[in-house]
């Protein structure tokens, strides 16, 4: 991948790179038609397919993470990808079986909320693998979702801190046609638990309603937080993993929520922990 990518960069060529753990749905496509519009028409467009095991905390679902190799390599033909990267778990982390790889990228701010407090290694393996492929890929310019709204802080963080000579494009979040963020992981829902997992939404969309009615003072973080608590309440089958109100940007919480501020939310619904934000224009 690196030689093909060194030879790319020879000949001038723009490269656009959407990194991926597979099981392809609309929202990964958004992304690809999107590093597509970003190179432009004599650019190249890389997915990489990789189930990163370094985000994935012990107890966590790398074993039965959904996978269809065949049909992500269909999707991608159709949509005209260039490239699909798929590397090995021996190339990446080289000795890791062993105990012998010792390299991470460690972010140590916007890491410490959310994401990053109720799954303690993820975001070490994020950057991580995230570092790697961009040394393999080499690209211009990368495509993340707002789906996973930290993530993308984060990755913003690491090429601004570690001088990665790359933009950082960040696209909207794909839903179904009932606000459900659309991800790899709604392949585990049971249809009684599919029908619940609208919860997320529809938290943003009353907390957005509050925030909307409020006005400038805004509303009280903790009020907010018992209409969210409240409503997963009335799910037989979730529970509140965390929500959180915050500053876009510095993802600092808030304690009263006006317009502009952004919310964040991870629920369990049955075995399947789900995540979702939203700005509160
Ligand atoms: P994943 O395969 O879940 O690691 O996601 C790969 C990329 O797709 C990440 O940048 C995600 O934020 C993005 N993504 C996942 N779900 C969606 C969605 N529903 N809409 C837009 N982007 C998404």
């Amino acid at each position: 991948m690196q030689r093909q990518a060194l030879a790319w960069r020879r000949e001038g060529r723009s490269v656009g790179f959407v990194p991926t753990m597979g099981y392809l749905h609309e929202g990964h496509l958004s992304l690809i038609r999107r590093a597509r519009r970003e190179v432009g028409p004599g650019g190249l467009v890389v997915v990489s397919i990789y189930v990163n095991p370094t985000q994935f905390g012990p107890t966590e679902d790398l074993d039965r993470y959904p996978r269809d190799v065949r049909r992500d390599l269909r999707l991608c033909r159709e949509e005209g990808v260039d490239v699909v990267f798929l590397p090995s778990d021996a190339s990446m982390y080289p000795g890791r079986d062993r105990g012998d790889y010792s390299t991470w990228v460690v972010e140590e701010q916007l890491t410490r909320s959310m994401e990053g407090s109720s799954r303690p290694t993820h975001f070490r393996g994020v950057t991580t693998v995230v570092a790697k492929l961009f040394h393999l890929v080499l690209p211009d310019v990368a495509v993340f979702g707002a789906k996973d709204y930290q993530q993308a802080a984060v990755i913003r963080r690491m090429v601004r801190d570690l001088n990665f000579p790359i933009r950082i494009v960040v696209a909207p979040t794909v839903r179904e046609p009932d606000g459900l963020a659309l991800s790899s992981r709604n392949a585990y829902l049971s249809p009684a638990e599919r029908g619940q997992a609208t919860v997320l939404w529809r938290a943003i969309q009353e907390a957005r309603r509050r925030v909307r009615a409020a006005g400038a003072n805004g509303v009280a973080a903790g009020t907010l937080r018992r209409m969210v608590e409240r409503l997963v309440a009335g799910c037989p089958d979730a529970r509140l993993d965390y929500v959180e109100f915050f500053e876009p940007e510095s993802l600092r919480p808030l304690k009263r929520v006006a317009r502009g501020a952004h919310m964040a939310l991870a629920v369990w619904v049955g075995r399947t922990r789900l995540i979702d934000n939203g700005r509160l224009r």
